[in-house]
């Protein structure tokens, strides 16, 4: 299946252009490892350049800026950009298959999710006009006031390769409708679709500015966004370590920053679950997106009373994944997405195994895929919770498993955790499912089911994961800032000081 990979500049200000420095980065498949085209590298030129359009955008003093447009017309760009999205779904998914190595049926799949999230913030901008000057009950009857919500300002926003367009679209979805204007900076090593994103705003006439699309390297691209005096917001997707350092350097300028990272989240199967289903969730919770999932539920906590039979059908099933390269009919785990990541994955396993746990399965290159940066599912027992496997994040398709014999086990090891982003309960009791998803520290708590995520409801995590909420209302909450207006309405005089004439 041939796909060309088109060659694009930044796009910056409504047009393409390339980086000062004339610097681009190699694209390499994953799944063959050839070099299959280049991205411009931003640096701290192009950022400052992006900004001035961002900010002119944002307020042109002409009656045609963005963030005075109504609600209503920003609707029309984001259906438009939705429609486009939908036309040119099966090539927009098969680039970022190519790109990150996601199996082809997901990555339509999140193509779906891509163009729904257009599609519900231009519901949610229109409903803003009506919200505008919501009345403040205030208690003087001296006194009436609202409430303004106003858009941030110009909002920068850092993505991960996991999902690649998606992640971007759940930041620039909602802070457009908003009313901001953003500089999207993607991650490095998955680039192409947001890219394309970019063609599909020119192809639908969004304003120049409105939204600006950096390519790069994180410190020489996403660092200077950070720290531009003239960026009011940063929004981040990332690991914990970069969400951090983005979190010190915005704290300088007492810059706003809302941040979604890792996590290393819990599973909990009691013992009265039907088996068969139960071992599908757990796969999909940790195994899907390639492993390759902030929320991935990759620590098991399985009642000791079924841990054997639940083990030994896992180890099963996983052994029957179809892996493949991502662009094959039926391929359910593809390559991880670099190198790097492929060698870090073995590393974790390795490790493990000299900490003294037992792989069950997996955890290695499989035999019958020579190139790319294939990584078998592993499952992990003899799980101590001292060892690395048990607190880090991996990141790629590696599962470890503890038992236990009661609920409040269950949940003590469960937020046994410096993470907080994710948990699930299984279980045919569904007043436990509640105690539990009480008693996990996490932001999003699946029972009966991992992973399923959906546009309407709040994504984001405690602890380490980070903290504000994506998607949803929330989402848009993001990027609106609440002003009060409180007017003085009686015509008696305030009467604190003495007039003059008094004296
Ligand atoms: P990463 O932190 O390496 O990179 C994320 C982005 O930050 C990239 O665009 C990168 O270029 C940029 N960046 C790196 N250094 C920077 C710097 N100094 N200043 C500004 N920007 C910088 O993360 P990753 O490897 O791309 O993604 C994997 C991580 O993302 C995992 O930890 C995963 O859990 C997390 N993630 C979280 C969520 C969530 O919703 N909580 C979703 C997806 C991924």
């Amino acid at each position: 299946m041939a796909i060309t990979v088109p060659r694009r500049g930044l796009f910056i200000d409504g047009v393409w252009r390339e980086p000062i420095r004339r610097k681009r980065l190699p694209v390499v498949n994953p799944a063959t490892e050839e070099i299959i085209g280049d991205i411009p590298a931003a640096t701290e030129e192009d950022v400052a350049f992006a900004v001035e359009a961002a900010r002119r955008a944002f307020a042109r003093n002409d009656g045609k800026d963005w963030a005075r447009a109504s609600g209503a017309i920003r609707a029309k760009y984001l259906r438009a950009i939705a429609a486009k999205i939908t036309e040119r779904k099966s090539e927009l998914a098969k680039l970022e298959a190519i790109d990150c190595g996601k199996p082809l049926e997901e990555a339509a799949w999140d193509m779906d999710d891509v163009a729904g999230c257009f599609e519900y913030y231009a519901d949610l901008a229109e409903g803003l006009d009506a919200k505008q000057k919501a009345p403040l009950a205030l208690p003087l009857e001296s006194f009436k006031g609202y409430i303004l919500k106003e858009p941030i300002g110009v909002v920068g926003l850092i993505t991960p390769w996991n999902y690649p367009l998606l992640m971007a679209v759940w930041k620039v979805a909602p802070s457009l409708a908003a009313g901001c204007t953003a500089i999207l900076k993607p991650s490095e090593l998955a680039s192409l679709t947001s890219l394309e994103l970019g063609d599909i705003c020119r192809e639908v006439g969004l304003p120049p500015g409105v939204l600006n699309i950096l390519t790069g390297l994180g410190p020489e691209a996403g660092g200077p966004l950070v720290s531009h005096p003239k960026v009011d917001k940063v929004v981040f997707t990332g690991s914990s370590a970069t969400g951090s350092n983005i979190m010190a350097s915005a704290a300088k300028l007492v810059k706003p920053v809302s941040l979604e990272l890792g996590g290393k989240s819990p599973i909990i199967v009691f013992d009265d679950v039907d088996i068969d289903k139960a071992v599908e969730w757990t796969m999909f919770g940790c195994f899907w997106t390639n492993g390759q999932i902030c929320s991935a539920t990759s620590r098991l906590l399985v009642h000791e009373r079924i841990a054997e039979e639940f083990l030994d059908k896992m180890v099963k099933w996983t052994k029957n994944i179809k892996i493949s390269d991502p662009l094959d009919e039926g391929c359910r785990l593809g390559p991880v997405v670099s190198k790097g990541q492929y060698e870090k994955i073995l590393k974790f396993v390795s490790n493990a195994k000299s900490e003294g746990a037992t792989v069950l399965c997996g955890g290695a290159r499989p035999a019958h895929l020579k190139k790319g940066y294939f990584v078998e599912p592993a499952i992990i027992t003899n799980v101590t919770t001292s060892m690395q496997i048990w607190k880090e994040e991996v990141f790629g398709p590696v599962l470890c498993v503890k038992t236990f014999s009661t609920e409040d086990e269950a949940i003590r090891l469960a937020n046994d955790s410096e993470y907080g982003l994710a948990g699930a309960v299984l279980s045919d009791d569904l007043g436990r499912c509640d105690r539990v998803s009480k008693a996990i520290q996490a932001g999003i708590v699946w029972v009966n089911c991992s992973q399923p995520c959906f546009t309407q409801a709040p994504w984001g995590g405690t602890k380490r994961s980070g903290f504000g909420r994506e998607l949803g209302e929330w989402g848009l909450e993001n990027y609106l800032s609440v002003k009060q207006v409180t007017q003085y309405i009686s015509d008696e005089p305030w009467g604190w000081y003495e007039p003059p004439s008094k004296l």
